[in-house]
Parts: C-alpha cells; structure tokens; sequence
C-alpha cells in the first residue's frame, strides 16, 4: 500500500546541484540543509487569509488555512497536513533532543517539526518554516 501512495504522489528526486539552483539561499538552507528561519522573520507567520499553502519547492499541496492557528511560537503553525499523504515524519535526535521531523512526502523537502501541544483534537502542532511554504489565496465571489 505504501508503495501505491508513493507512485500516486510521483516522488520528485533531484541533485542537490539542481535544488541549489532551483531555490533561494534561504531556501535552500532550510529545505535540503534541515535548518530553521529566525523566529517570526517568515512572511507566512502572520498571514490569516484563506487558501491552500504548498511546499516551496514542488508545489504539492501541504496545510489549509483552516488548520493553522496563533501558536506565538514564531513559525507558521497547523493542527494537521492537508492530507495524510502530503507529509512524512521521521525522529530528528539533533541538537540533543528528539523531536519528529515534517518533511515534503512528494520532494523530501524539510518543513519543520510536529509537537504534541497543540490546541485542536489532535493535539498535534505543526510548526513549519515559512520559507518552505508557498501560498494561494483561496478566490471567493465571482465578480472581478
Ligand atoms: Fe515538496
């Protein structure tokens, strides 16, 4: 089943040459190094209009607006992945913790982390760094 839900998603795989290229510095950090985005420095932190956030790098649809809440913590924040095959999670023990790591399940790109101390029913926290999301306002009404 996991192999279905793999070709389904068409993985992309490229070098690391071609992501450099592909992607900003900062991007490029955060996405394929696993860094972190300052705290409150993103452009999504504090967006709250409605739509459909994608992974910076390939597009595949990763959170909706109706899932990301306040969390303070800096970092753009959601209680679930648009679905569950848009995203994989794997043990990070760096920096002497263990946390669990988000990642793009399409590119591999790295997202952020996910905490078990959010507010919704799953009590689950994605915090993902802004610089691995792309956003498209969600078009409401018909007329312009
Ligand atoms: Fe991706």
């Amino acid at each position: 089943m996991e192999k279905e839900q793999v070709a389904k998603l068409d993985k992309i795989d490229k070098t690391d040459a071609e992501w450099r290229a592909e992607l900003t510095p900062e991007q490029y950090y955060v996405m394929r190094q696993k860094g972190t985005e300052p705290a409150f420095s993103g452009a999504l932190y504090r967006n709250h209009a409605d739509g459909t956030y994608r992974c910076a790098a390939c597009g595949t649809e990763l959170f909706s607006s109706d899932t990301k809440f306040e969390s303070g913590s800096g970092w753009p924040s959601f209680s679930v992945p648009a679905n569950a095959q848009a995203v994989e999670l794997h043990e990070d023990k760096g920096y002497g913790m263990t946390r669990t790591e988000v990642t793009c399940a399409r590119c591999g790109a790295h997202l952020g982390h996910v905490f078990p101390d959010g507010p919704g029913p799953g009590g689950l926290r994605y915090c993902i760094n802004s610089l691995s999301l792309g956003f498209d306002p969600k078009h409401t009404g018909t007329k312009e």
